[in-house]
C-alpha cells in the first residue's frame, strides 16, 4: 500500500520502520523544520523491548542507556537532599531501559530504511477519503492519494482533529503542565545528580545527563486557554506561574528556559477514544490515547502501537479488520499507562506542604538517602 504517516516523533518514525520493511511504500511528514529531539529522556519498557528487539535497534537502544532516575533526588530550598526518587515508584521493572529522548529518536532516524520519504516543514491540512482511496492536501500546496493514512502526530493531532472531531472532546486534563528546556549554565561539571524542589503545586527540577543540562518545571493548573504553537505564550504562562518564586535554583532555571527556543511545554492531559480508526485513517501513539508524561510509558506505547498495526496490516487484507485487532492488541497497553499516570501529580508535584513532608517520608522509608 502507499501510505502517509502524519508525525516524525516515536511513533512515526517506529510505524515509517515498520511498514516500509513489511514492504509497503511509506512517506512521512514532520510539519517542525528537523526531527524534535528535545524532552527530558523517556523509558523503553515491558513488551516495547521485545519490540526494539524485533525491530533490530535494542543493542543500540542498551548502548545509550543513563541511569537518571536511580540519581535523583528531592531537594529543599537550600539544596540540601530531603528524599530520593524510588525506582519502584516508576518502573516496570529491572530490564526498563532509559535513555535520552534524542539518542532513541535518532536510532530509529537511522533505522528508517532509504526509500522512505520523509518530509519536513510539512502537514496535511485536508483529507477526504471515498472509500478507496485518501486524497490528502498539505500546507506546502501539494496534493497527492495514498491508501493508507496513519496519524501519528502527538497528543495535538491534526489527522485526529479533521477526522474525529475537536481535541477537546477526547482530552482529559490531569492538572498539571510541565516545561522542560535546556539549562546549559545550571552545569555542573561532574555532579551528575538530578534534582528537584517542590513547592506546594510546583516543581523545578534541573537533571544532567551525557553534556547536557535541562531544566523541569510542572505545576498544578486546571486547564489554560493558549495557543499550542505559540512559544512565547508559553514562556509567560511558566514566567506568571513561578513568578515571586525565589527559592534555590529556580530564577536562574526560568532564565534558561526562557531563552530556550526549544522549549517543550504542554498540559499534562490524556486522550481518550472510543475508537482509533475510521475508514482508511488510523492513529497510533500520543495521538490515539496519549498517556502523559506523567505514565513515563509514551515512548513504549508508540513502539508497541507501530509494531501491532504493521502485523496487523499483514495479517488481514481488510483494513477495518486489521485496525481492530491492533486495537485489541494496544488498548489494554494504552489503558494500562493512562492508570498508571494518575499517581504522577501526587509524587512529583504534591498540592501542600503536606503532602509534600508525607511524599518525602514515604520515599525515605522506602530507600534510605
Ligand atoms: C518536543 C517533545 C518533547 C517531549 N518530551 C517528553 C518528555 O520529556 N517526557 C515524556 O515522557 N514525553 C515527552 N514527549 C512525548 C513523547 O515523545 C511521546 O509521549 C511518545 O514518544 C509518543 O510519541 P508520538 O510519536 O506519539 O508523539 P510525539 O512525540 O508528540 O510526536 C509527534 C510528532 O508529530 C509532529 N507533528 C505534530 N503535528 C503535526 C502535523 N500537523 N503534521 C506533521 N507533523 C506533526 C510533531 O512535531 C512531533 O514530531 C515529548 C514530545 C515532544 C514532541
Amino acid at each position: 500500500m502507499r501510505i502517509l504517516v502524519s508525525g516524525a516523533g516515536i511513533a512515526g518514525l517506529a510505524a515509517g520502520i515498520d511498514l516500509a520493511r513489511a514492504g509497503h511504500d511509506v512517506e512521512v511528514v514532520e510539519r517542525a523544520a528537523h526531527l524534535r529531539t528535545n524532552g527530558s529522556p523517556i523509558d523503553v519498557r515491558g513488551a516495547a523491548l521485545g519490540v526494539a528487539r524485533d525491530m533490530g535497534i535494542l543493542d543500540a537502544v542498551h548502548a545509550h542507556e543513563i541511569t537518571m532516575t536511580e540519581r535523583t533526588r528531592f531537594v529543599d530550598a537550600s539544596g540540601a537532599a530531603v528524599a530520593p526518587l524510588v525506582g519502584s515508584e516508576i518502573d516496570e521493572s529491572s530490564d526498563d531501559v532509559e535513555i535520552p529522548r534524542e539518542d532513541l529518536t535518532n536510532i530509529l532516524r537511522q533505522a528508517l530504511p532509504e526509500q522512505v520519504e520523509l518530509r519536513f516543514e510539512e502537514s496535511i491540512t485536508a483529507l477526504d477519503d471515498d472509500g478507496d482511496r485518501v486524497a490528502v492536501t498539505f500546507a506546502s500546496g501539494r496534493a497527492a492519494v495514498y491508501d493508507l493514512v496513519v496519524g501519528a502526530d502527538g497528543a495535538h493531532s491534526t489527522v485526529r482533529r479533521l477526522v474525529f472531531g475537536p481535541e477537546q472532546q477526547f482530552t482529559e486534563h490531569l492538572g498539571v503542565y510541565v516545561a522542560i528546556g535546556d539549562a546549559p549554565d545550571q552545569a555542573t561539571p561532574g555532579e551528575r545528580t538530578t534534582e528537584i524542589l517542590n513547592v506546594p503545586g510546583l516543581m523545578a527540577g534541573v537533571a544532567h545527563y551525557h553534556d547536557r543540562t535541562l531544566g523541569m518545571f510542572e505545576f498544578r493548573s486546571g486547564p489554560i486557554d493558549y495557543d499550542h504553537h505559540d512559544l512565547d505564550a508559553q514562556k509567560r504562562i511558566l514566567a506568571e506561574v513561578f513568578d515571586g518564586v525565589e527559592d534555590w535554583k529556580i530564577p536562574a532555571l526560568l532564565r534558561t528556559a526562557r531563552a530556550d527556543p526549544d522549549l517543550y511545554f504542554d498540559a499534562i492531559a490524556q486522550i481518550h477514544m472510543p475508537v482509533w480508526h475510521r475508514g482508511r485513517v488510523v492513529l497510533i501513539g500520543d495521538a490515539a490515547h496519549c498517556a502523559t508524561p506523567m505514565a513515563g510509558r509514551g515512548a513504549s506505547l508508540a513502539l508497541l502501537g507501530a509494531w501491532y498495526l504493521t502485523e496487523e496490516l499483514g495479517r488481514h487484507d481488510d483494513l477495518t479488520t486489521a485496525f481492530e485487532a491492533y486495537e485489541r492488541r494496544q488498548r489494554p497497553h494504552a489503558a494500562a499507562a493512562q492508570e498508571f499516570a494518575l499517581g504522577g501529580a501526587d509524587l512529583m508535584v504534591p498540592a501542600t506542604w503536606a503532602d509534600i513532608e508525607a511524599r518525602n517520608a514515604r520515599l525515605r522509608a522506602a530507600q534510605p538517602l
